[in-house]
């Protein structure tokens, strides 16, 4: 609501420290709330913490995918002789005939298989059948990896048996992924604080604020015991991302302020643009060496005024002037150039001398 409200761009921390700061910390209040264990939270200095994700299929899918990614790298590490597509070929995850269809589709998304167990009179997967379905899977060379636990399935608020599973997720080394989209928020009251009961086994957990907490959706809380399950198998390191900073190369405004900062560059002889100007960005660089646009970018840096970023085009080294914000003006453009004139003067005259 917050970054609606503000206009907040914050696709990487370094765009907006403090949105990540406020979802960190906001995470970790309902965590608290939840009683969730301390593994979930940031605050424990742990591995774990909370993340917003879009909506509660897409939190899935991430788990699964993080899940597959997880089991193929364990997999491989015993048996190199094992190709990613012969292992994802026998990748088996579970979850009961009640959960939600997300869950299934997370599979038809993946190109995994799932299956789906049958439940008790009260509509809950209990850990007999589960522990059942996986024996009887590796006898058939199958490779079970993942299962979803539904606290408050969407037809029936049913409750599975969340201890029992996590303790034979625990057993066979599975993932055990939580969906309590809609019946989580319910937990912050101490009388139902009990149906969480189990949650310490889950690798991911999630519930909806979208659902009962008077948020808008999309809006997704997720809590992983471990961060690095689901960073490492997203992690992708483009040119635009070698600061650990991520950034979106098109944008749909300020395109003539973009065009401003163009002309500014190319009457300086100094500067070269390195690509043609279409929207908001304007890749540009010293006609020097990369060493010395370094240089610039670093001076740039530390005296804090303008925020710019470096990345490479094949192999050209490049800096990025990218208009975002809504009231940006003209002046702000000229004020960002004198800044970088005054960074190009210190570096072209160090080498004079
Ligand atoms: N899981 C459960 C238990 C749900 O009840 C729902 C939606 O009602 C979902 C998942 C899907 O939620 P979303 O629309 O956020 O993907």
């Amino acid at each position: 609501m917050l970054s609606g409200a503000f206009g907040i761009i914050g696709f990487s921390w370094s765009a907006c420290p403090v949105s990540t700061d406020l979802e960190i910390i906001m995470l970790d209040w309902l965590g608290k709330m939840l009683q969730l264990p301390q593994d979930f939270l940031f605050s424990s200095n742990g591995k774990g913490g909370g993340v917003i994700q879009g909506s509660a299929s897409e939190s899935t899918l991430l788990a699964l995918i993080c899940a597959r990614e997880k089991a193929i790298s364990s997999f491989q590490a015993i048996d190199k002789g094992w190709s990613r597509s012969m292992i994802m070929n026998k990748l088996v995850y579970y979850a009961s005939t009640e959960a939600h269809s997300s869950v299934e589709k997370a599979g038809l998304l993946s190109g995994l298989t799932c299956h789906l167990l049958p439940t008790d009179a009260a509509f809950s997967l209990e850990g007999d059948v589960l522990q059942a379905a996986i024996d009887k899977d590796r006898t058939q060379g199958k490779i079970p990896f993942f299962v979803v636990g539904t606290l408050g399935s969407t037809n029936s608020c049913a409750f599975d048996n969340i201890e029992k599973l996590g303790e034979v997720c625990k057993k066979e080394n599975l993932w055990f992924h939580i969906d309590a989209a809609y019946a989580g928020a319910a937990c912050i009251c101490p009388e139902f604080r009990y149906l969480l009961n189990g949650v310490e086994y889950a690798d991911s957990f999630i519930l909806c604020p979208s659902k009962w907490m008077l948020v808008n959706y999309d809006c997704c809380a997720m809590w992983i015991k471990d961060r690095e399950d689901i960073v490492k198998p997203c992690y992708i390191t483009p040119a635009y991302l070698n600061e650990d900073v991520q950034e979106q190369t098109v944008d749909y405004r300020h395109i003539s302020l973009a065009h401003e900062f163009e002309n500014l560059v190319r009457n300086d002889h100094r500067f070269e643009i390195a690509l043609p100007v279409v929207l908001g960005v304007v890749c540009f660089r010293l006609k020097g060496s990369d060493t010395q646009n370094e240089e610039m970018l670093r001076v740039i840096r530390e005296r804090g005024n303008i925020a710019l970023k470096s990345s490479r085009i094949r192999s050209l080294y490049i800096i990025r002037f990218v208009v975002c914000g809504k009231d940006t003006e003209s002046e702000d453009i000229l004020f960002a150039w004198r800044e970088i004139c005054l960074a190009a003067n210190k570096i072209l005259n160090s080498k004079d001398e």
